[in-house]
């Protein structure tokens, strides 16, 4: 097991950290991980983490969601029908800016969106670095699903990263990669959770959207921002994922009250979620956020 300490912030360079919350991986390790905040830009980061080739060993379960597609209790029902809702929604995100062409998702999981997206006629490529998930996405999407970017040669107009960047060691040299994959016109659609949110601030360390240490990078708007800057791209629009909010406070809710019944857990869910959503109408710091990005 090897962890490293980030030395140097990805935004602004600087090499000043301090301490911002002790969080806790509540979905597999039980163990206690530090976020730090950079002492310029206010970036927050899980430092230290467990390294590349580490890593993976925190995803080691079938309790990890996002590469299953079978529902073992409410949460995770409700989570699979929010996202067969989600898929049009996503769909129609896109067609917005991009009538068709095509398209890369990175960290494309199980392959739903693409499958998705091929049905509507879009030309689809997917990356996803976890076997199990690459090899049922194949299956899905009837397409070759590779492992890392650097075996795809194609440009596209339109990349996406649902959930993914958080995920991300290498971040300012995969957005340098995304923009070598990227048409001059192309977009880039990323979407990560947002710690200023209501329900961030509700649930403190015990937030869902920390999901430390699988999550490396804590965004802001602010951080997205010049952090797409450095890189040369602009945010031409964000977009709130409101359903996040409920589902990111239900499972805030478990961690926080683990002895609390499910129904009380569920309603008091489902309530945070919803004040996060109405106070983010004046604020626009929503649960998670869809960054929509050009080229300068
Ligand atoms: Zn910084």
């Amino acid at each position: 097991m090897i962890f490293e300490a980030v030395s140097i912030c990805p935004i602004c360079s600087s090499e000043q950290f301090k301490p911002f919350l002790v969080t806790r991986d509540y979905s597999i390790s039980k163990t206690d991980f530090t976020l730090q905040e950079c002492s310029t830009c206010k970036f927050v980061i899980t430092s230290p983490r467990p390294d590349y080739n580490t890593i993976s060993l925190y995803y080691l379960s079938t309790n990890y969601i996002s590469h299953t597609s079978k529902g073992n209790n409410l949460i995770d029902r409700l989570y699979l029908i929010a996202r067969a809702y989600t898929l049009r929604w996503k769909y129609r995100i896109v067609r917005k800016h991009k009538p068709g062409g095509f398209i890369l998702d990175f960290g494309c999981g199980t392959g739903a969106f693409l499958q998705y997206m091929k049905k509507r006629n879009w030309i689809i490529a997917g990356i996803e670095p976890s076997e199990t998930a690459r090899e049922q996405a194949c299956t899905n999407t009837g397409t070759n699903i590779f492992s890392t970017l650097s075996q795809v040669q194609k440009q596209f107009d339109v990349i996406t990263l649902w959930h993914v960047l958080e995920h991300v060691h290498d971040l300012n040299k995969k957005i340098k990669d995304l923009k070598s994959h990227l048409e001059k016109d192309g977009i880039l659609l990323i979407a990560v959770p947002n710690h200023n949110s209501l329900d961030s601030k509700k649930y403190g360390s015990y937030w869902a959207g920390y999901d430390v240490p699988r999550h490396l990078w804590h965004f802001s708007k602010q951080d997205m921002t010049k952090l797409l800057a450095k890189e040369g791209f602009e945010i031409m629009d964000t977009v709130p994922m409101k359903l996040d909010s409920l589902y990111v406070s239900l499972l805030s809710e478990g961690y926080k009250h683990p002895k609390k019944s499910g129904l009380m857990r569920f309603i008091k869910g489902i309530l945070t979620g919803i004040k996060s959503n109405l106070a983010a109408r004046g604020t626009g710091q929503y649960s998670s956020i869809i960054y929509i990005a050009k080229q300068v």
